[in-house]
């Protein structure tokens, strides 16, 4: 079939929920993607922030093979070498103690939803307790994460979901504490909004929020399946600020492609939290998703994904800084390592089409804002190349 057959069949049959870009890709290798026609891409999107140490990257594929060719699948009721592995080093990166695997980040979200609950419901005895959850922001697709999901378009068709959610503005500690009560469970929040537009939580904001939750024995829940693994210059976006989660929510680069996400917890949580019957998935943290996992980590210690992003953030940063001088119509660039918005005064959806034509792959992160969360490997040679587009873009605009 070519491009076009691609695209046409592909109309047909899915379920109408993307407007697709006209785009067929066939294959990636390093930063680069290959569409059926053979153009080459600039990437800066890695698959919506997965795709962290490139595409084709060899060590990874290998490690995946070996573990085809031994076990891809056995269930929880078992013990797996890979997911026992998996388990132990990602808690000691995160300084959590114990972690469930899930397929997908809004599984995560589940998983951590419920932990909460379970863990005020162990503390009171009774299960009418309330979460908070910030405006803006977005945690999943499914009826638990979309109950948790800052945008009222997202969640108006499909009826109540979760009981006894409550919004508060991000970065304003006063309107959390207005919605406190003594049943308020957990606190939900992404570290960085990523969908909602890229914004960091303010230090101040995000250190008296620990406070207020240890105060009123409330769960901290971080929401990192954006912004952690590495892209914002450290390993999770938290370390930043000198605080822990009490739940940490991954998914997105933890796999680097294959479905993966994860929720993570302290043992302090644990003790009051799930036990045997709560919880459970048939495919989560089985042998393949795991062999993934721990190549990931072993790549992202052995190259210092996380150093590099740090050593190269401030550059691309400076970079970005550059395109506001230059242009009026850029309103704000914000954001962390290698997580980034540009913001304009008008639509992106023409930016981003222009730029692909010039063989440059951008997201989008609302209307008006163009979202850049490319692979963490990058260089200075790639980020000089996506500025060029974007200024040639520019100018004619
Ligand atoms: C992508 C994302 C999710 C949902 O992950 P899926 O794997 O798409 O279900 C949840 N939270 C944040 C912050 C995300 O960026």
């Amino acid at each position: 079939m070519n491009t076009k057959e691609y695209i046409e069949q592909g109309e047909k049959y899915f379920l109408h929920t993307y407007n697709r870009y006209p785009i067929v890709f066939e294959r990636g290798e390093g930063v680069y993607l290959y569409d059926t026609d053979g153009k080459e891409y600039l990437d800066f999107g890695a698959g919506i922030a997965v795709f962290a140490l490139g595409y084709g990257n060899r060590e990874y594929n290998a490690a995946l093979e070996g573990q085809i060719s031994k076990l891809i699948h056995t269930s929880n009721l078992f013990y797996s070498p890979s997911a026992v592995t998996a388990a132990k080093e990602i808690c000691e990166l995160a300084g959590m103690d114990r972690v469930f695997f899930t397929n997908s980040g809004t599984e995560a979200i589940e998983g951590a939803i419920k932990a909460a609950r379970k863990y005020a419901y162990t503390r009171d005895g009774h299960a009418d307790h309330e979460i908070i959850a910030m405006q803006h922001s977005f945690h999943g697709r499914s009826y638990g994460a979309l109950s948790v999901t800052g945008n009222d378009h997202y969640r108006e068709p499909f009826g109540q979901g979760v009981s006894n959610i409550r919004f508060a503005e991000y970065n304003d500690i006063d309107s959390v504490k207005a919605l406190v009560t003594d049943n308020t469970c957990a606190v939900i929040l992404e570290t960085v909004q990523g969908e909602g537009g890229i914004y960091p939580a303010e230090e101040s904001f995000l250190k008296e929020l620990r406070s207020l939750c240890d105060e009123r024995d409330i769960l901290l829940i971080l929401d990192e399946i954006q912004c952690g693994m590495g892209r914002t210059g450290y390993m999770f976006a938290f370390e930043k600020y000198g605080i822990k989660p009490d739940i940490l929510t991954l998914a997105k680069a933890l796999g680097c492609g294959i479905p993966v996400g994860a929720f993570l917890m302290t043992e302090k949580c644990a003790l009051k939290s799930l036990v045997p019957g709560d919880h459970g998935s048939t495919y989560g943290g089985n042998p393949l998703a795991c062999a993934a996992i721990v190549e990931v980590l072993r790549q992202f210690k052995e190259r210092d994904i996380v150093g590099h992003v740090k050593e190269m953030a401030p550059y691309l940063a400076g970079k970005l800084e550059g395109l506001k001088e230059k242009y009026p119509f850029v309103k704000d660039v914000r954001g962390e390592g290698f997580m980034r918005a540009i913001e304009l005064d008008f639509p992106v959806g023409e930016i981003v089409t222009g730029a692909q034509q010039e063989g440059l792959v951008l997201l989008t992160a609302g209307s008006n804002i163009l979202r850049l969360v490319p692979p963490l490997i990058i260089e200075k040679e790639h980020i000089d190349r996506m500025v060029d587009i974007l200024d040639k873009i520019f100018v004619s605009h």
